[in-house]
């Protein structure tokens, strides 16, 4: 699937502690099925998931489109004080470079 931010490449298969997710190369945003990112939150990921870039600030502002349902992604502000996108269709959430860090700050 493309990346539902950027929409410039195709997502990338990443293994992070037994759970894999798609990571998109250019943006470096991460898109998590239902239920993958309680568990990627447990096991904690690699550092470079937790950096910012000017890149995921920039990317913070556009409205994701999931492209495996094809419908736009909407923000949800329920987890920590992050909005994130989420997409009502398959659950998947889609996570900007660096955001996976915050939503661990506060779940510890
Ligand atoms: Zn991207
Ligand atoms: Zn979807």
């Amino acid at each position: 699937m493309f990346c539902p931010k950027c929409r410039r490449e195709e997502m990338k298969p990443e293994t992070h502690k037994n759970t894999e997710i798609d990571r998109c190369p250019v943006c470096k945003g991460m898109f998590f099925e239902k239920g993958e990112l309680e568990r990627m939150i447990i096991t904690n990921a690699s550092a470079d998931t937790f950096a910012f870039s000017a890149m995921s600030d920039a990317m913070d502002e556009v409205t994701a489109h999931c492209t495996r349902c094809d419908v736009p992604m909407k923000a949800h502000t329920g987890l920590a004080d992050l909005r994130v996108d989420m997409c009502d269709t398959c659950g998947g959430i889609f996570l900007d470079q660096g955001e996976l860090a915050t939503l661990q700050l506060h779940d510890s």
